[in-house]
C-alpha cells in the first residue's frame, strides 16, 4: 500500500448514490485510482430507474435544485453537462391541491406570479411573502455558501458558528418561520413543506432548512430530459470514461481495520478489496452497526438518533393522459400538524394522507408510449420503527390513494391504471440497508444537524469517510452531493468551495 505518491493512492466507495458517483469522480479528479461499489444492480441509489410494462418510472428523485452542483461534476474533468444532459426549468415548480378547500395553488417560477397566486388566498401574505423569501436568503448566505461543503467534525467548528446560528434563530422551527410571515392556512401549509423534501417535520425541523427555498429561487427547479435515470447513467458513463472501476452486484459486509486505519473491505462474495481511503456513502448508521461492528456499551446509553419518517411509493401507468395535471403536484389531505405527529412520533397510519404526485410525461414523453401517462405517488408513512404489516397495509394504502387520486385530480384513474407497484419502508431497508427503512436518514433536527450529525470522517479510523444523506450536511440531491465535497476537503486539508 502506497499513500506517498498521489497517483497511486486508492479510494474504495461503497455505494452509488449521489454521494457516492459525487465521491467517486472527485477522488478520481484528484488522481486516485478509484473502484465504486454497489449492492443492487444498478447505480443511482434511491435515484435508480424501474421499468414495468410499457413505462419507466424514477424510483426517487425527480426535482432537480442548485444544478450547478452537477456542471461541477463534469468541469471536473473539463467536460460540459450540457453536451450530455438537458435540464428544463419547470413553471409551476409545484401546483399544490388542497383536497379539503378542492384549491388549486401554484408555486410559481417568478415571484410576482406565486405573489399572485397568493393573493387570491390572502392579500397581505403576498408582502408577507417577500419577508418569507427574504429571510430564507439570509440564511442561505451562511447555511448554503458558507457551511453546506465544510466539514463540521470538531466541537469547535460548531462551536464556532453558534453566533452565526444564533442570528439566524436556528432555534425556531420552519414552521415557526414561516408563520411569522405568512397567517393564511393553505399558503403556510405550501411554504412549510420542504422538511419534507428532505425527511422532516417542519414542526420540529430547525428553520436553518429553510434555506430550500431561496434555493429554489434563485436556482430554480428543474427536470433532466430521460429523467433523473438518464443523469445517473451519463455520470456513470463519465466515471468510465475517467477509468473509474464500478462493480454492481456486490454488497460490502465488513470494514477491515488495523491500529485505526481501513486496511481492506470485504464483499458477501468473500472477495477482499485493499484501499488507502474508503469513503462510506450508505446509511452511516448500518455502517458502524453492520460494517465495522462498533456496537459499544457506551453508545448504547447514548440517545438513538431519530430517523426520518418511511416513504410508501406508488408506480403506475395510465391508458389516457391526463393533460391537465403538472410535473409537480402536492395532494394535501385535511390534516397537517396531526398527521404528520402521526407519522413521525405515533408511527401509526392514519385514515388520512397527503401525496406527491410525479407526471414526467407532463414535460418528457419518453416515459409513456403515445396517449398514456407514467405517474409516481410518494405518500409519508411511519418507518419501520412502527408495528405496521406492510404485506396488507401496502395494498390497502395503494387503493387509498388510487380512490382519493380517482374521485380528485385523476378522475377514472381506476378504469385506466396498469401496471401498479409499489415500494414501502421494507423495500428501503432491504435495498439500500437504510436503518428501520427511512425513506431519507435521519431526520434534519438540530441536535442531528452540523457537528450533531454523523461526521464525515471516522471519530478514530482515520482513513475512514462517510458521505451521503446521513452526514453533513444531510439529504436531497444539493445535500449528498456537496458532502463529497465535504469529504475531499477532509482528505486534502483545503476547502473547495459551495460553488455558488
Ligand atoms: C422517493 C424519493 C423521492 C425523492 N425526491 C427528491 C427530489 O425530488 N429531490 C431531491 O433533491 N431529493 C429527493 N429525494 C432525496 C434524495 O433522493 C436522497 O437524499 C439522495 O438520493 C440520497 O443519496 P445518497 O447517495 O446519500 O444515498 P442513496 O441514494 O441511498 O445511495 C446509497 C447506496 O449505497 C448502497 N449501499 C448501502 N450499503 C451498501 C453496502 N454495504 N455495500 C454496497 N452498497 C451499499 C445502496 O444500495 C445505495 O445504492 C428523494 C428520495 C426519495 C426516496
Amino acid at each position: 500500500m502506497n499513500t506517498t505518491n498521489q497517483s497511486t493512492i486508492k479510494s474504495i466507495v461503497i455505494g452509488s448514490g449521489f454521494a457516492g458517483i459525487s465521491s467517486a469522480l472527485r477522488m478520481r479528479a484528484l488522481g486516485h485510482d478509484v473502484i465504486l461499489l454497489e449492492r443492487l444492480d444498478q447505480l443511482g441509489g434511491r435515484a435508480r430507474t424501474f421499468k414495468k410494462g410499457k413505462y419507466t418510472h424514477d424510483a426517487g428523485p425527480t426535482v432537480i435544485t442548485a444544478p450547478f452542483l452537477f456542471n461541477e461534476l463534469f468541469e471536473l474533468f473539463n467536460e460540459k453537462l450540457e453536451d450530455h444532459l438537458d435540464f428544463i426549468h419547470l413553471d409551476p415548480y409545484y401546483r399544490f391541491y388542497f383536497s379539503e378547500e378542492d384549491e388549486i395553488f401554484d408555486y410559481r417560477s417568478s415571484i410576482e406570479d406565486t405573489q399572485k397566486e397568493i393573493k387570491r388566498f390572502n392579500e397581505d401574505d403576498a408582502e408577507g411573502y417577500k419577508n418569507l423569501l427574504n429571510e430564507s436568503r439570509e440564511i442561505y448566505d451562511v447555511g448554503f455558501k458558507k457551511l453546506v461543503h465544510r466539514p463540521f467534525n470538531t466541537i469547535f467548528s460548531m462551536i464556532s458558528q453558534i453566533p452565526a446560528l444564533l442570528r439566524l434563530k436556528c432555534y425556531r422551527t420552519v414552521w415557526q418561520m414561516v408563520c411569522s410571515h405568512i397567517t393564511n392556512p393553505v399558503v403556510r401549509k405550501a411554504f412549510s413543506i420542504h422538511p419534507l423534501l428532505i425527511g422532516g417535520n417542519p414542526f420540529t425541523t430547525t428553520s436553518i432548512y429553510a434555506l430550500i427555498h431561496y434555493l429554489e429561487r434563485k436556482w430554480g427547479v428543474f427536470f433532466c430530459m430521460g429523467g433523473t435515470g438518464k443523469l445517473v447513467k451519463e455520470l456513470e458513463k463519465l466515471m468510465l470514461r475517467n477509468k473509474i472501476v464500478i462493480k454492481k452486484k456486490c454488497d460490502v459486509k465488513k470494514i477491515n481495520t488495523q491500529n485505526n486505519k481501513v486496511i481492506s473491505i470485504e464483499l458477501d462474495s468473500g472477495e477482499i478489496i485493499e484501499g488507502d481511503n474508503c469513503i462510506f456513502a450508505g446509511d452511516p448508521e448500518t455502517c458502524y452497526r453492520e460494517l465495522l461492528d462498533q456496537r459499544s456499551f457506551f453508545k448504547s446509553l447514548l440517545p438513538e438518533k431519530k430517523y426520518s419518517m418511511g416513504l410508501y411509493v406508488l408506480y403506475f401507468g395510465t391508458k389516457k393522459t391526463y393533460k391537465d395535471i403538472a410535473h409537480h403536484t402536492i395532494w394535501m389531505g385535511g390534516k397537517y400538524k396531526s398527521l404528520l405527529n402521526d407519522i413521525f412520533e405515533k408511527k401509526v397510519l392514519g385514515d388520512d394522507f397527503s401525496l406527491y404526485l410525479h407526471r414526467p410525461t407532463a414535460t418528457d414523453k419518453s416515459f409513456a408510449p403515445l396517449g398514456c401517462d407514467s405517474f409516481y405517488v410518494l405518500c409519508p408513512v411511519p418507518n419501520l420503527k412502527g408495528n405496521i404489516d406492510w404485506n396488507i397495509s401496502g395494498k390497502e394504502l395503494g387503493d387509498k390513494i388510487i380512490n382519493a387520486l380517482d374521485s380528485t385530480i385523476l378522475p377514472n384513474l381506476k378504469s385506466n391504471i396498469e401496471d401498479v407497484f409499489w415500494m414501502t419502508p421494507e423495500d428501503f431497508s432491504s435495498d439500500y440497508r437504510s436503518t428501520y427503512g427511512a425513506g431519507f436518514s435521519i431526520e434534519p433536527k438540530l441536535t442531528q444537524s452540523a457537528w450533531f450529525r454523523h461526521h464525515n470522517r471516522h471519530k478514530n479510523i482515520e482513513n475512514l469517510y462517510f458521505a451521503g444523506a446521513g452526514t453533513h450536511p444531510g439529504a436531497g440531491l444539493p445535500g449528498v452531493i456537496s458532502s463529497a465535497k465535504v469529504v475531499q476537503e477532509l482528505i486534502t486539508g483545503k476547502e473547495v468551495g459551495s460553488g455558488e
